[in-house]
Order: structure tokens, then sequence, then C-alpha cells
């Protein structure tokens, strides 16, 4: 397989994904506002509100890097509990739980969103959990998710077949992608011809749609953004 100009084993390209994102974790979030001109923020917003996060969701945001995605869902569930404790006090104690367990390949790109998490007040909750893990082989229980997410992270995955398959051994609900855009400055040209291959040879929407829908789940959606440069795909585990 390739990676930037070298060709490489798989195994060398997974460890050198991680490298990438670790030589780039402390820089992460800024080049993120500057790569989408701050557009990245709406786009996650959009995949958030699609998904309809619910007070006591158990969810999986994959690729999770510094968090962004888990604080969006929290922070939706936290308005619906709001809402819910306005009208029905007695029934709104779900919160307890909740999950959101963010999951990401490099523990560097999860330190920096442990640290985030702690100047938005929210270190410490149990409903937020930070796992060290790969997309294409996940440590969780089958049918132990109502909802995963994966936000511009799947295009790093080596194998998509795999992670999708992942996937669907979790989700009872939702599941909600965002595949395309976006090319990240790292550090070194290689790390930096990576990303912009890795978006470059990303099949088209049609193309991901049936992928998706090849690892078993249905009613499967994509909602173009931009024209195209970014989409977000769903389908349900029903
Ligand atoms: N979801 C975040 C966002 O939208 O800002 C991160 C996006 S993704 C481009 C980058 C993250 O994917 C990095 O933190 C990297 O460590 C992680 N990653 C790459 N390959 C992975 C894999 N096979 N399994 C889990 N995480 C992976």
């Amino acid at each position: 397989t390739s990676f930037g100009f070298r060709q490489v084993s798989e195994e060398q390209k997974g460890k050198l994904v991680g490298e990438v994102f670790e030589s780039v974790a402390s820089k992460y979030d800024v080049m993120n506002d500057l790569m989408s001109l701050g557009l990245h923020r709406l786009w996650k917003d959009r995949l958030v509100s699609k998904l309809c996060p619910f007070p006591g969701m158990q969810h999986l945001d994959v690729a999770g890097g510094t968090g962004d995605v888990a604080f969006d869902v929290l922070e939706a569930i936290n308005r619906v509990e709001q809402r819910s404790l306005q009208v029905l006090p007695a029934e709104a104690d779900a919160e307890d739980e909740t999950r959101v367990y963010v999951c990401d390949i490099n523990p560097a790109m999860l330190e920096v969103g442990k640290q985030r998490a702690k100047k938005r007040g929210l270190a410490g909750l149990p409903s937020l959990q930070w796992v060290e893990g790969n997309a294409e082989h996940l440590d969780f229980k089958d049918e132990s998710m109502d909802g995963y997410t994966i936000a511009f992270g799947i295009r790093n995955v080596t194998h998509i077949d795999r992670a999708l398959k992942e996937a669907h051994r979790y989700d009872m609900y939702s599941f909600a992608v965002i595949p395309a855009v976006g090319q990240y400055v790292a550090g070194d040209r290689n790390s930096y011809q990576y990303l912009v291959e890795s978006a470059r040879k990303f099949p088209t929407q049609e193309r991901f749609a049936s992928m998706i829908a090849d690892a078993g789940f249905q009613d499967v959606q994509y909602e173009n953004l931009v024209g195209g440069v970014v989409a977000i795909h769903s389908g349900f585990k029903l």
C-alpha cells in the first residue's frame, strides 16, 4: 500500500498514520479551523443534529481525535435533558447512564481532547470516556451502542470495509459519517502528501453509500454539504 510518496506494508502504514497525528496533535484544532475556515464546526453540528442524541444514549465516536463530536453529542443530550426536566422532572435522570466514548488510535490526540474537556468543564464526567482503539477492531461488545459516528476519520482507516463491519457490530440506532474534505498541513512533506492523498482517494459518495449498505446498514442516505466537498452518510441497523 502507499503512504505519501512511499510504498509501505499495511502494518507500517497503520504506524505511520499514527505518527502523522502524533506530529499534528497539538496543532490539530487550529489546523481544522484554518483549513475549513471554521466550517468544520457547522458540519459537525449538522452531523450531531442528524444523530438525534437522547439522554441515556450509548454513543461511540471513532477516530474521535480531540473530542469535538463527543462534546457536541453530550451538549445536545444536555439540552434535551434540560427541556425534559421542565416537562417531566421525575423522568430526567438518564444522564447518569449516558455514555459517549471517544475512541482514537492515537493517545496524543486523546490527551489533547482530555485537556479540552477540562476547559469545557467536562473532565471526570462518567458520561465522557476516552478509549484508545483502532476502528478496524474495536474492543466493545456487540450491540452495545445506540449510535456510532466517524467524522473525517474513515479515510484514514486502511480497510474501510473492516471499519464498517465493526460499526455494524454495535449500532442499534444510526450511523453517520463525514468522509470527504480537508487537506491538513502536517509537519513534513510525506505526512502532508499522505493526508492530501487520503482525501483524494476516498470513494465517491455513491460508492461509499453502497459500502455502508454492504456492511449491513439499511436506509443508507447521504447529504452533500457545500456542493459535495463534504458529505454526511447515515444508515440504520434495524
Ligand atoms: N473526528 C475528529 C475530527 O473530526 O476533528 C478527527 C478526525 S480524523 C481526520 C483524525 C483522527 O483519526 C486522528 O486523531 C487519528 O489518530 C485517528 N485515526 C486514524 N486512523 C484511525 C484508526 N484506524 N482507528 C481509530 N482512529 C484513527
